[in-house]
This record gives C-alpha cells, sequence and structure tokens, in this order.
C-alpha cells in the first residue's frame, strides 16, 4: 500500500512512524508512506500556503493551489489513489471505516490547519472527508496518524503473526484479557482460560466480548454479526445481569 500525506508540518509525522508496527509495515514494505510539505508547492515566494477567508471573520484558510498542485504531483504516476481529507465535519471514523481504506492500494491525506481548506479543495478534489470525532483539533495532522495507524495494523502481516479479532472485529468489544502472574494480589485469572480447553476458552471470551458489548456499547449490539448461539449467551447474559 501507498500513503502520501499534505501537510505543513512534515516533522510531525516522523515519532509516530519511526515505532513499533508502523515502523515495521514501513521497513518491511508492506507500505510506502511519503510526507509532503505543502510549501513546496507554493509558487509565492514566501512559499504561503494560506490566506485570509473572503467575507471576512477571523482566522486564515489554507489556499487551494499548493494543495492541488500537491495532489496533482502525487496522482501523476499514481492516478487511482483516494484522496482523503482530514475535517472535523467528515464521516466519522469508525473500524469499519479502517477495513475499507486497508483494501486502497493508495491512500493521499490533506491535512489542514488554521480555519481549514477553501471549499474548491473539498468541492473537486477529494474523494472522501474523514473526521476522527466530534471535536476540533489544531490540524489534521494528528487525525491523520490515527486513521493511517488503524489502517496499516489491517494490512496482512503488520501485526507480524500477532493477528486477533480486536475490538469492532463482527461489531462488538473485545473480552477481558489477562497475562502472568496467574495471582497478582490475590486477584485470580478466571479459571476457565487455564483450563487448556479451547473450546471452553472460546465459548468463555464469545460470551465475556457479548456481555461486555451489552453493558458498554448496546448501540454495536443492533449492527453485529450474532449468530443463533449467541442468541442463547445473549439470554444467559440478560438473566446473569438481573441476578447482579
Ligand atoms: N473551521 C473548521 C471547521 O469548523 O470545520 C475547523 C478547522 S480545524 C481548526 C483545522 C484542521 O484540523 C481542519 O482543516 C482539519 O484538517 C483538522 N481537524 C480538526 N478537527 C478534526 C477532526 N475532528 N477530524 C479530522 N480532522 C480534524
Amino acid at each position: 500500500m501507498r500513503i502520501d500525506i499534505l501537510t505543513i508540518f512534515p516533522e510531525m509525522f516522523s515519532s509516530p512512524f519511526e515505532q513499533s508496527i508502523l515502523k515495521r509495515a514501513i521497513t518491511s514494505g508492506l507500505v510506502d508512506i511519503r510526507i509532503h510539505n505543502i510549501r513546496d508547492y507554493s509558487h509565492d515566494k514566501h512559499r504561503m500556503t494560506d490566506d485570509y477567508p473572503y467575507g471576512g471573520g477571523g482566522g486564515m484558510l489554507m489556499k487551494p493551489e499548493p494543495i492541488i498542485r500537491g495532489v496533482e504531483s502525487i496522482k501523476r504516476d499514481n492516478q487511482a489513489a483516494k484522496v482523503v481529507l482530514m475535517t472535523p465535519q467528515g464521516i466519522r471514523y469508525t473500524q469499519q471505516k479502517a477495513v475499507n481504506l486497508a483494501r486502497s492500494d493508495s491512500l493521499i491525506f490533506i491535512c489542514g490547519r488554521y480555519e481549514g481548506v477553501d471549499e474548491r479543495v473539498r468541492e473537486f478534489w477529494v474523494d472522501e472527508e474523514i473526521s476522527i470525532g466530534d471535536y476540533v483539533l489544531t490540524g489534521g495532522e494528528l487525525a491523520a496518524m490515527v486513521v493511517i495507524d488503524a489502517v496499516v495494523r489491517l494490512i496482512p502481516g503488520a501485526l507480524g503473526g500477532g493477528e486477533t479479532a480486536d475490538s469492532f472485529y463482527e461489531g462488538l468489544l473485545e473480552y477481558p484479557q489477562y497475562t502472568r502472574p496467574r495471582c497478582y494480589r490475590g486477584m485470580m485469572v478466571p479459571e476457565v482460560l487455564l483450563s487448556g480447553n479451547h473450546q471452553e476458552i472460546a465459548i468463555w471470551r464469545r460470551k465475556e466480548s457479548l456481555k461486555r458489548t451489552t453493558i458498554r456499547r448496546p448501540d454495536l449490539l443492533k449492527e453485529a454479526k450474532i449468530s443463533k448461539k449467541d442468541e442463547v449467551l445473549l439470554a444467559e447474559i440478560k438473566i446473569d445481569l438481573k441476578q447482579g
């Protein structure tokens, strides 16, 4: 997969992309991430990338020309790349969206700053607008990092064989997890996990996953993949919860 990022703060990306899973995915060639400074596409002698908004009002707006030149330059050898604008006005980012993006061969992220980007960029060059939540950040860089992190770990091989069914897989939250020691300050690991009985462990995990989702995120259950066996477990959970 190839990922291009357009930003006026390229340095912000160095640390997150030099650690752990992202670093390994980059060095092993699973993902090719290229950071582009939008200023390099400005023909202005001061390399300006922003200007005052028409109609007045506070703040500055990112000019269209440097961003569009950047997109066109990246697309020259990569025509099918999907252009993603980071904006609080976009579709809220979810695991399903990450799964969809991870199927793309090539993505271009535009990171806004100031009061955002000129509307014509959004209207004519952007394929998708993504928000990472209902709050306003100073810039699109952190938001793009969040999106890219969740996408890259979905690329087959990125987790180095440690792939598991994380939260949101099949629409549920993950079950509780434990590691050694078996007993910590009197708190025991659930017996079933020590039993070596894989079938019982799988049933316990599924039930805990359904229970956790029922308690914390009942909204997810409406969209989750629920089997006949799950329905039996959900009925048990209902009784368990009623009994406290
Ligand atoms: N005036 C804009 C608005 O009200 O929609 C907000 C601009 S914000 C201060 C500057 C930039 O940060 C945006 O252009 C966008 O790239 C990024 N940004 C801020 N919040 C975001 C969010 N929740 N998700 C994705 N990007 C965000």
